[in-house]
């Protein structure tokens, strides 16, 4: 197979390329297209080229759009799952979740409509927001949910009459290469453009001034760099950045049953996931059966490749990531107990066996910081005032959650978190039709429902006088 980039239509090899490396045994084991700053402006010109007559044509044209994407996405699902888990890491039952969410978030946004609102209709005038499209949207996404989130920016941009080019993170291009390889003779020529780069062209695509939009998900520090780059020409940006969510656990819970749940949230996409529970506080009541039911889950989830049957946790996705995952968790050993994981399986690749660290307080990296691993710190606490003022005490505010067996506790306790999401007995559930933001340093605008579709159309009011005869 050979990966290219999506350029105004056509396939093209691009001036560059780029080696992609399979986790699961730190080798390459494909190489792909890569785009020269060149072919980044023509891929920017032509989604500004094609722009006006999508732009044009009716919602209802390109919900059908939509839906033939969806189709045609279902039809080789099972090509793009295999190679999502090659690049990624992810177990293969991870990746059909995913890449079945792209067709059912195409299909979600092919059922919306964009109407027009009456804000006033008066004996005096007649007052109609309507929405429109911006042009070029910037698509950029990182390697932790490829697929799923190139979709949840490109459903939601086409659909409001947008055009975009999608850029991938680079240890993560092929998935996107293949989804532009489906959607080429789907998508009217320039309307949807992909392109790869080795992380060089961000800076150029968020400044490009044929960009209107930049809807972006990554790194907080990345995420000011494109804040800074979309400055001069104004640009609108939705940023959905980095977390450190808290999970509070009250005195009230079951210590198996809570164990699992938060378990799984920590460890969802082997850590790797904005909203995943990133600091576990649990109440002194509980610490030492929710400490120890965690060690015996850890022990019990299989790492090993994505591609392998009975694999629970994939390896890290890339070298970077990695090494920084296995330092922070050097540096707890001076700090807390590691009663499990805490090491690495034998042979190749980037593995790390999930790693649970008690005794740990505040002040220690891994607490303070978002560690987009495969390890959890768990912190315990006696006062609930106290414990809700060190989950706020974090630049970060994406999610938070509370997990309790009395409704009315845990309900007092979310309104008190200063997050955009507050879960309660659950951790990282979202969906189309609820809005994701982050709070704080995790984000700027929305995705998702109304509030996120609107962040891709600009308003225009139109404004008819009545009684004026002309
Ligand atoms: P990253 O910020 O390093 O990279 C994200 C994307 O930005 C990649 O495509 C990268 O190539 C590109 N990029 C790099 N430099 C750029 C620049 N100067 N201008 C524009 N784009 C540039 O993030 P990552 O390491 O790939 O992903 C992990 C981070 O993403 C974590 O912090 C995680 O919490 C966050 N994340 C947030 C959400 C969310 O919805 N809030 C979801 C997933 C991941």
């Amino acid at each position: 197979m050979k990966y290219q980039l999506l350029i105004g239509g056509e396939l093209v090899d691009g001036d560059r390329t780029l080696d992609v490396i399979d986790p699961a045994t730190a080798q390459v084991f494909e190489r792909c297209a890569c785009a020269s700053e060149r072919d980044l402006d023509r891929a920017i010109e032509a989604a500004h080229a094609a722009f006006p007559a999508w732009a044009s044509t009716s919602l209802e044209a390109r919900q059908q759009v939509l839906l033939k994407m969806a189709d045609a996405m279902d039809a080789r699902g099972a090509e793009v799952q295999r190679l999502l888990t090659q690049e990624q890491g992810k177990p293969l039952g991870d990746s059909a979740m995913e890449v079945g969410g792209v067709s059912y978030l195409l299909r979600h946004y092919a059922s919306l409509d964009i109407p027009v609102r009456v804000i006033e209709d008066s004996e005096t005038r007649r007052v109609e927001l309507h929405r429109k499209p911006l042009g070029v949207v910037a698509a950029i996404v990182p390697w932790n949910y490829p697929v799923f989130m190139a979709a949840m920016k490109f459903a939601a941009a086409l659909l409001a009459g947008n055009t975009v080019v999608l850029k991938p993170a680079p240890t993560t291009p092929l998935s996107s290469l293949l989804m532009g390889m489906i959607f080429k003779d789907v998508v009217p020529a320039g309307v949807f453009n992909v392109i790869v780069d080795r992380n060089d062209l961000g800076a150029r695509l968020t400044s490009h001034p044929l960009v209107r939009k930049v809807s972006f998900t990554g790194s907080t520090g990345t995420g000011m760099k494109v804040m800074a780059s979309a400055a001069p020409t104004l640009k609108r940006l939705t940023l959905e950045l980095g977390g450190n969510d808290a999970g509070i656990v009250l005195d009230d819970c079951d210590p198996r049953l809570v164990a699992q749940r938060v378990f799984d949230a920590a460890f969802a996409n082997n850590g790797q996931l904005c909203v995943a529970l990133k600091r576990l506080y649990v109440h002194e009541s509980l610490y030492d059966a929710v400490c120890d039911e965690l060690v015996r889950i850890a022990g019990a989830a299989k790492v090993g490749p994505g591609l392998e049957a009975d694999t629970r946790l994939g390896p890290v996705q890339n070298r970077d990531q990695y090494e920084k995952v296995l330092a922070l968790i050097e540096e707890t050993r001076g700090v807390g107990k590691i009663i499990a994981g805490g090491d690495r399986p034998a042979g190749a690749g980037y593995f790390i066996n999930p790693t649970i660290v008690r005794d740990i307080r505040e002040g220690a990296r891994l607490v303070d910081e978002e560690q987009f691993g495969p390890v959890v710190p768990v912190i315990r606490y006696s006062d609930l005032d106290e414990v809700i003022e060190r989950a706020n005490a974090t630049g970060f505010g994406l999610g938070n959650s509370v997990w309790s067996s009395n409704p009315e506790r845990a309900a007092a306790v979310a309104a008190r978190l200063e997050s955009g999401t507050v879960w309660i007995n659950q951790h990282g559930d979202t969906g189309p039709t609820i809005p994701f933001a982050g709070a704080k340093l995790s984000g700027m605008g929305a995705e998702y429902a109304e509030e996120g579709l609107a962040e891709l159309t600009q308003i225009k009011v139109v404004n008819r006088a009545k009684q004026a005869a002309i």
